[in-house]
């Protein structure tokens, strides 16, 4: 059989055309059916990323594919990126097609990577003395993230440095030294108690006022001060006493004392006619002031042995004083039987009238008497007692004066007149030393006051107030 000649025969032109359209038909038809079958395919330009904190992200990009056709445009995208907050996020990408979703979903991971900030307060480098130990003067530590980390930092103590690290929950770390400079390149300081200047008179002793050494490292080292100079308190002149001390690091510092020797005080030459005028027992509201105003009318100057009086009679001794008068001690009770009791008893009862004449002139008295005078016998009830006081008041620094003319007005005399005699008849080519009184009511004393300064005006004598330099005038000891 002949095919060829068999299709040739009932194929002909038109059935061709119909078998070539069916053909075709046929391929449409599947091309259709493997279209529908097909799934949109989503694909990611880059997978999973990591952003900083705040980074903004960017997106890569992406593409969806259907067959050969592109249907980017049919993805739609959620974003749950938060890049205020560590974490990680998805990003979905999706397509929806007949009820039927399609999604691919890619993690952003937001991260912390900022290390965290340590600031050290203080000194950096520290200078820090060979002998003590740093003290941390503190630091602040703040994270981007965190926040105030400081309760986190460790500390290293190293030979040199101080290492400072922490680390933020992130993992993030952060170390900073502070540098240790063991040094001590500051010199001791040197106080002089009693400054830098002394003065002594000629004979006199001097007595090291003190001083003290600190040293920033070493702390108090007035025991290794060493004094350099010598003082000759016999000859009259300028000397210095350098005082040096060195710290253990080698700091060296001195400083120096001046010491004036100055010439004793020669007691005042006297033509052997000098009245020195002297009130025991006052001052007195009666007669106090009203002696005060002859004497300063006269241009005299006396001195005052007075007692522990009423405070309302402090304005006294405060006016003796100023009207250029020497203000001395007699005492404070004028009980012989307790002043005289014992050498202590009467030192007790002296230095409250001491240091009240000194609070109320500014001036420390250094002139004293005796209740009784130093030959008084009414302290025999204690044998020797006053042996005893006139050497302890040499020791202490008193000049003690008793007299060598009684007025009497404490006695025998009776009138202004007889205290007037009692004076005049004793005077001489000496120093006249008188014993007078202010105590209250003493009008006799007054009365006869100005015409005893008269008196010796008119023949010759001057009139002088008790000083240190006056040659001390006592009695007999008798006890
Ligand atoms: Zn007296």
């Amino acid at each position: 059989m002949n095919i060829r000649s068999k299709y040739g025969d009932y194929m002909n032109r038109s059935e061709k055309w119909l078998l070539i359209i069916s053909i075709l038909l046929l391929i449409i038809d599947f091309g259709i059916i493997i279209l529908s079958n097909l799934t949109p395919k989503i694909i990611l330009n880059k997978g999973d990323m990591k952003i900083a904190l705040n980074e903004i992200y960017k997106e890569p990009g992406y593409h969806a594919f259907k067959g050969y056709f592109d249907i980017t445009d049919q993805i739609k995208i959620t974003n749950k990126v938060n890049n205020k907050k560590t974490g990680t996020y998805t990003i979905t990408y999706s397509i929806k097609e007949k009820k039927k979703e399609y999604k691919i979903i890619r993690h952003i991971t937001v991260e912390d990577r900022i290390e965290p900030n340590i600031e050290l307060k203080g000194q950096n480098p520290a200078i820090v003395c060979p002998n003590k130990e740093y003290e941390e003067e503190g630091f602040l530590s703040i994270d981007n993230y965190d926040g105030d980390i400081t309760k986190q930092v460790l500390i290293t103590k190293e030979k040199d440095f101080i290492l400072y690290s922490v680390s933020d929950k992130a993992g993030n770390k952060k170390e900073i030294k502070r540098k240790i400079e063991y040094q001590d390149t500051v010199a001791p300081t040197i106080t002089l108690t009693g400054g830098n200047a002394y003065s002594l008179y000629q004979g006199g002793t001097y007595k090291e006022p003190g001083y003290q050494a600190t040293d920033n490292c070493n702390g108090d080292i007035t025991n290794q001060v060493k004094i350099i100079g010598n003082v000759n308190t016999n000859k009259v002149g300028s000397y210095q006493l350098t005082y040096e001390v060195t710290d253990e690091a080698g700091n060296s510092v001195s400083t120096s004392r001046s010491i004036i020797v100055m010439p004793k005080p020669k007691p005042k030459p006297t033509n052997g006619k000098v009245i020195y005028l002297t009130f025991d027992d006052g001052p007195s509201a009666n007669i106090t002031p009203a002696l005060l105003d002859i004497l300063k009318e006269e241009n005299v100057k006396a001195t005052f042995f007075v007692l522990n009086h009423g405070s309302n009679l402090d304005y006294l001794i405060q006016r003796e004083h100023n009207e250029g008068h020497t203000v001395a001690l007699h005492g404070s009770s004028h009980n012989y039987r307790y002043i005289y009791s014992s050498s202590e008893a009467f030192w007790t009862d002296l230095s409250i009238i001491e240091q009240k004449v000194k609070s109320l002139t500014g001036v420390k008295p250094t002139i004293i008497r005796f209740p009784g005078g130093g030959s008084n016998t009414v302290s025999r009830f204690t044998p020797g007692i006053m042996s005893t006081l006139a050497r302890e008041a040499k020791e202490k620094g008193y000049h003690y004066f008793d007299w060598n003319i009684g007025s009497g007005d404490s006695g025998e005399a009776r009138t202004a007149e007889q205290v007037y005699q009692n004076v005049i008849n004793g005077l001489g080519n000496k120093n006249n030393v008188i014993l007078m009184h202010d105590f209250s009511g003493n009008y006799k004393t007054l009365n006869a006051i100005k015409n005893i300064i008269h008196y010796g005006k008119q023949n010759g004598y001057t009139f002088e107030r008790i000083t240190n330099a006056t040659p001390e005038i006592h009695h007999r000891v008798a006890n």
